[in-house]
């Protein structure tokens, strides 16, 4: 992979010659695409932990926004547990190691966001440990249907532009941030595509080949992405797949830990078309398009308090979380959910007990289990798997 000057997705003439390209970047912890950019641009990178972190001011700064999933199993765990407890979750110890292992030096900054007590204490020992790039703790508002809330989060996207504009020399203006918004929007929009077509035809589109095809978003600018998407989609819809019988179930739980590849390609094979769910999240977080005119920090303020997907990790105002999920479920003719946590994620473990009891009133069935980045072993997911989809198949 010799980076994004190469446009790989302009040379690929078939699809899974697309996923096999865009699985290999994904899982590169040598991060080619930043550092191609960063030589091409000059321009500066900034790590972004899951989830709500606004790209789009990094983007208008003149940066590369990049998402930072941890190692997503691609390195042993070293050094971070003598910096964090080790019984915190995996993306929390990898993207620790990370950085601490040498693999994140061309990382510039980095913006966390107050989604948990993990991700703070992450931002503080990664204060302590790195003192090159800066660290910026972002305070999201909790009580989002307070007048005092636009108020409050437009003063932190304020203090982020501040920070950026210090760090990259140059101001998060009006126009940049509008371009920004625009492009951001047309990345959502295509991805929504993706998902789209997904939901109506499981089988041509695989849950797995689609997370690949997302997961470079993470390491290639939005406009990359964007084009790497259309081409994806053309190869997509001409790619022939065989129609299988499978169930249709939605995935919770991955909003910011990822679970590793294999674990989806279990699901598949055991029978889950899956045609909803909450992976990578922080790619597609706003629901409809960010305003593009008018003020662009108050659009995006809008669009936080009042319409993001929600996740355990925010708060859902007047909104409902259970409501949410099940009227996915009624749209999409969902059979049944998979709640798959991250071990020591206690935002998602905590969530999938309600949404659990909210599904079980609803007489949708449920499948639930822990993941770790680590995990090598799927037989007993597989197994798991299989019985549920049996179940939804001859007793439903
Ligand atoms: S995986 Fe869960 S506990 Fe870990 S940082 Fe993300 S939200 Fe927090």
């Amino acid at each position: 992979m010799n980076g994004a000057t190469d446009h790989f997705w302009e040379k690929a003439q078939r699809w899974e010659e697309l996923v096999e390209q865009c699985r290999a970047l994904a899982l590169d912890v040598q991060f080619p695409t930043v550092q191609a950019w960063k030589q091409r641009t000059g321009g500066q990178a900034v790590g972004c932990f899951p989830v709500y972190t606004p790209q789009e001011l990094i983007t208008a700064a003149g940066a590369l926004p990049v998402n930072l999933f941890g190692a997503r199993g691609q390195i042993d765990i070293d050094h971070a547990d003598s910096r964090i407890q080790s019984f915190v979750c995996s993306i929390a110890r990898s993207t620790l190691e990370l950085g601490l292992a040498g693999h994140l030096k061309w990382l510039d900054g980095f913006v966390v966001p107050s989604i948990c007590d993990v991700a703070r204490n992450l931002s503080g020992v990664w204060k302590h440990n790195f003192t090159e790039g800066f660290l910026f703790y972002m305070h999201l508002p909790q009580n989002v249907d307070s007048d005092a809330a636009k108020t409050y989060y437009r003063g932190e996207l304020e203090r982020l532009c501040d920070c950026l504009s210090d760090k990259t020399g140059r101001p998060v203006a009006e126009a940049p941030l509008r371009k920004a918004i625009s492009v951001f929007n047309r990345n959502r929009s295509l991805l929504n595509e993706l998902g789209a077509r997904r939901s109506a035809q499981p089988e041509k589109w695989p849950s797995s080949h689609i997370y690949a095809i997302v997961a470079t978003g993470n390491v290639l600018s939005r406009e990359e992405h964007n084009a790497l998407l259309e081409r994806a989609l053309a190869l997509g819809e001409a790619s022939l797949r065989p129609k299988r019988d499978a169930v249709r179930v939605v995935l919770r739980g991955a909003f910011c830990e990822q679970p590793p590849l294999e674990l989806l390609e279990v699901l598949e094979d055991a029978g889950c078309a899956v045609v909803d769910d909450d992976l990578q999240i922080g790619s597609r977080f706003f629901l409809e398009p960010v305003a593009e005119t008018g003020d662009p920090l108050n659009a995006l303020v809008e669009a936080y308090l009042h319409g993001t997907v929600l996740t355990p990790v925010n708060n859902p105002g007047k909104r409902s979380r259970n409501d949410d999920l099940l009227d996915r479920c009624k749209k999409k003719g969902i059979q049944g959910i998979i709640f798959a946590s991250p071990k020591f994620c206690e935002p998602a473990l905590y969530d999938a007990v309600l949404l659990r009891r909210a599904a079980e009133r609803s007489s949708l069935p449920t499948l639930e289990f822990e993941y770790e980045e680590k995990m090598s072993v799927f037989e007993s997911v597989r197994m798991q798997a299989e019985t549920f989809v049996e179940s939804i198949l001859f007793f439903s």
